[in-house]
């Protein structure tokens, strides 16, 4: 059995921002993941968007992490040269009597630390976008794209670089607490790990990992939703220069079927949210009607110039409907759980978050760096 430092569950975006950041600071690092490569569930099935801040609760978790994260995220992108864009997003209210509600997101957008934002006039609207319907609109000038993949390989090589090791086709089936840490088994191998610290960073899964340690995640409010979400393409329009939403649901704080513009140019919507039971990323048209009703409320479009495209699901806290929790990361001490260290609940913004998210994880271990 291998002794080491620190073992991080998960090669998602997220793991793989804890496996570089804790491979700066500890001696043995191994980040273990059960696909057969890095990224191959919520990391890369989203929105590719650097999100703004402005929406989450003053304080919250997502809001610091959110802000944070956008400035740090740009900085990384160009030191490493990896293709983005700060194209800028357009909030758009369809009615006038949506005006306040326009008025909320830029206080709560202020409140939160997020600069340059300004309410425009329909006309504005219209002039930069002139094809889409709004009677006006938040500008957010720092929302923007990336390109996820190249941001997960740079990631990996520079943990592997700091001396980590990425260990794939390893799936932890069972963690047992000693007196000194963890030993984790894995699927199909008798070979086991042991680490005084241990990072649950195993995204739609992290509840169950996190019950492999004998804790209950119901007992904690950990236990997780699945929450999926379409996207549809069309190939109508290119090269729309901002990224259109509509406004959040006031309850819930679902962020609606957005319009959105890759780096090549091209154009997709979503994405919608309903709850499944299995994590199976296939797709057919049951939402083509409520894509297309909700697309042709601010966009010319016709049923035929949307197809399906792909989808992506959530690893949520709350359900469907349900008001949006913030993100779980704990150090599980005061649960008899010392060095094992929970992430739960990363949903959206947790890619824009990953880089402060990694921070905040080594401010709460006990490092000599
Ligand atoms: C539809 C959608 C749209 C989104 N849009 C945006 C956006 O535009 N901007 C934004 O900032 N965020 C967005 N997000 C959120 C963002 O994608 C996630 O917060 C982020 O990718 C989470 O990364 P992660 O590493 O925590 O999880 P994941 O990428 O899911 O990685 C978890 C990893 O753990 C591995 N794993 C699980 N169990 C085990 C086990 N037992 N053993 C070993 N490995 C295991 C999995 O295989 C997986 O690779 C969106 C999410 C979705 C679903």
């Amino acid at each position: 059995m291998d002794r080491v430092d620190i073992v991080v569950i998960g090669a998602g975006i997220v793991g793989l921002a804890l496996a570089e950041k804790l491979s700066r600071l500890f001696g043995d690092v191994i980040i273990v993941e059960k696909e057969k490569t890095f990224g191959q569930h919520a990391s890369s099935r989203n929105s590719e968007v650097i999100h703004s801040g402005i929406y989450y609760k003053k304080n919250s978790l997502k809001a610091r992490f959110c802000v944070k994260g956008n400035k740090n995220l740009y900085t990384f992108l160009k030191r490493h040269d990896i293709p983005h864009k700060r194209c800028g997003k357009l909030v758009v209210a369809e009615k006038p009597d949506q005006k306040s509600s326009l008025e909320i997101l830029l206080q709560n957008g202020l409140t939160n630390g997020v600069k340059d934002l300004e309410i425009l006039s329909s006309s504005k609207v219209h002039r930069m976008e002139p094809l889409f319907k709004a009677s006006a609109a938040l500008w957010v000038p720092s929302t923007g794209i990336l390109d996820s993949h190249r941001v997960m390989k740079t990631l990996a090589l520079l943990a592997e670089k700091n001396g980590a090791v990425i260990s794939y086709n390893s799936k932890v089936e069972s963690i047992q607490q000693e007196t000194d840490g963890y030993i984790l088994s894995f699927r199909n191998t008798d070979y086991r790990i042991s680490a005084p610290i241990v990072v649950n960073s195993a995204g739609l899964w992290s509840d169950r990992v996190c019950a492999m340690t004998g804790m209950d995640p119901a007992a904690f409010r950990y236990t997780l939703h699945w929450n999926k979400g379409d996207y549809y393409r069309t190939s109508r329009y290119r090269n729309i220069e901002r990224l259109i939403y509509p406004l959040p649901d006031a309850e819930s704080g679902y962020l609606g079927i957005h319009t959105l513009t890759n780096l090549n140019g091209e154009l997709c919507f979503g994405p919608n949210i309903y709850h499944v039971d299995r994590i199976d990323y296939k797709m057919d048209d049951t939402y083509h009607r409520e894509f297309f009703d909700s697309i042709r409320s601010y966009l010319d479009i016709g049923y035929a110039d949307i197809w399906p495209d792909k989808s992506g699901i959530r690893s949520a806290l709350q359900e469907v409907g349900e008001p949006e929790r913030d993100f779980v990361i704990s150090n599980e001490k005061e649960k008899g759980h010392p060095g094992f260290i929970n992430l739960i609940g990363i949903d959206s913004p947790g890619l824009t978050c990953c880089l402060p998210i990694a921070d905040y994880v080594a401010s709460l271990l006990d490092y000599s760096g």
